[in-house]
């Protein structure tokens, strides 16, 4: 494989899709030496049909505002790659959505969901509407608007959609009960349901406690322990919601939250109720972070600035792609910060990524960090195809020994041998040798 011929051919097809090309660059890099030891990769001409998605659905979501006025979103699935298993990946809701966002996230998380040793293949989807300051009934108008548009290409071992980004628990369920309605089914084809109506207990906390997990495994490897560590968090949605809770639970102190206003230094640490206070944030509509420190005394507000300037013992970009840069990158290092783990899916520029690697920084990206949530949606569906429902310590316990596994394969292809773990490497390569053998089975 010539890496960069391949991602001229991409780019010259596809311009303009920054991030799906800084995804794929790289993948490509990473695995490139791995991929050339096996010539019948290039015969089946396996990277030329990874970088395209196999499908993408594209629909129009008109929708009625509270005043009565019609608007007009777009709406999207890109179904990646279902080598392994049916399209599984989240949808997301914020007006940066474009095609190539999506598409980085769709193969992205083709790789991810292979790490998790589920059989799970890759999808992502969403629309450009901004849930930002709408009202509970336009938000439900507008799943309901969504669903019309998806419902004929999903299902139970088709596609699989779940949250992300402005789609949590309520959304959800507006989209659920849309989907029900169109096809009188109670299959389960959503994950992150209600608990009540087929979701799996621990599923909204999962990507951050899974985060944790592997987090725990990254210190061990070091020889150092979570107890007492103090952390700067991004983000305060649902994935920093969960990885603040296990952080705190697990004796660690999280000194920071983010939003994009600023962020919030709370030497205290965000404990106790100020972690409920941390979703009841988002229900104002407004999405900012600022009215944390108006609540509680013991925190600075820094508008317009990023946490990563603290110095802490872990960083947790739990917020979105590219929002740790090489300045970020250089603070931390700086700092000596032990570990930087992306909660958030490509949370770190490239840039950013290259220097932590040069300078040895013990750093982990979201495909591997981040698995757990797509893992426990991949519990949800077992649970939901057996019509049972699992505890929260079995579902805690299988989540543990998928973080173990996840983080075991990026052992076998990153650890080097000055002992160095390159886990950027490790995630890539064993995400692509499992997809990839699987298509190869699979015949052209
Ligand atoms: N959106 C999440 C992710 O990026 C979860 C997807 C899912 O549960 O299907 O992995």
């Amino acid at each position: 494989m010539k890496a960069n011929q391949i991602l001229a051919s991409l780019e010259a097809r596809h311009p303009g899709e920054k991030e799906y090309m800084q995804a794929v660059k790289e993948v490509l890099l990473s695995i490139e030496d791995v991929y050339n030891e096996h010539p019948e990769f290039e015969r089946a001409k396996i990277i030329e049909r990874l970088v395209e998605p196999d499908r993408i659905v594209t629909f129009r979501v008109p929708w009625t505002d509270d005043k009565g006025e019609v608007h007009v979103n777009l709406g999207y699935r890109v179904q990646f790659n279902n080598a392994i298993g049916p399209y599984k990946g989240g949808i997301r809701f914020h007006a940066s959505v474009n095609l190539s966002i999506l598409k980085f996230l769709g193969f992205e998380q083709t790789f991810k969901n292979a790490l998790t040793t589920l059989p799970m293949g890759g999808a992502k989807g969403g629309s450009d509407f901004s849930p930002r300051g709408k009202s509970n009934a336009e938000i439900m108008r507008f799943c309901q608007a969504f669903m019309l548009g998806l419902w004929r290409n999903i299902g139970p071992d088709t596609d699989v959609p779940a949250g992300d980004i402005g789609v949590g628990g309520r959304e959800v369920g507006y989209l659920y009960g849309m989907y029900k309605r169109l096809t009188q089914e109670h299959t389960g084809t959503l994950t992150g349901k209600g608990l009540e109506f087929g979701g799996s207990i621990l599923r909204p906390e999962a990507t951050g406690y899974g985060a944790l997990y592997f987090v725990e495994q990254m210190l061990d490897d070091i020889n150092e322990s979570i107890a007492g560590k103090t952390i700067s968090v991004s983000g305060f949605g649902n994935v920093a919601w969960g990885a603040v809770k296990k952080a705190t639970e697990l004796g660690a102190k999280v000194v920071t939250l983010s939003g994009p206003d600023g962020y919030i230094y709370d030497p205290d640490g965000v404990s106790g109720e100020k972690i409920d206070y941390m979703l009841d944030l988002r229900l104002t509509g407004d999405d900012i972070v600022a009215p944390y420190a108006e609540r509680y005394p013991s925190a600075t507000f820094y508008p317009g600035k990023k946490p990563w300037e603290q110095k802490v013992d872990i960083a947790l970009p739990c917020a979105t792609q590219n929002e740790l840069d090489i300045e970020d990158a250089k603070k931390l290092v700086a700092n000596k910060t032990l570990i930087v783990a992306e909660v958030s899916n490509m949370g770190c520029t490239a840039e950013a990524v290259d220097y932590f690697l040069e300078n040895k920084a013990c750093f982990a990206p979201g495909k591997a960090v981040n698995s757990g949530g797509v893992a426990t949606s991949g519990l949800e569906m077992s649970q939901n195809a057996m019509h049972l429902s699992w505890t929260a310590e079995e579902v805690d316990q299988r989540l543990h020994q998928i973080m173990h596994d996840v983080h075991e394969q990026c052992l076998r292809y990153g650890k080097q041998a000055d002992g160095f773990i390159n886990y950027v490497r490790g995630a890539n390569v064993a995400g692509f040798m499992k997809v990839a053998n699987a298509m190869m089975q699979q015949g052209v």
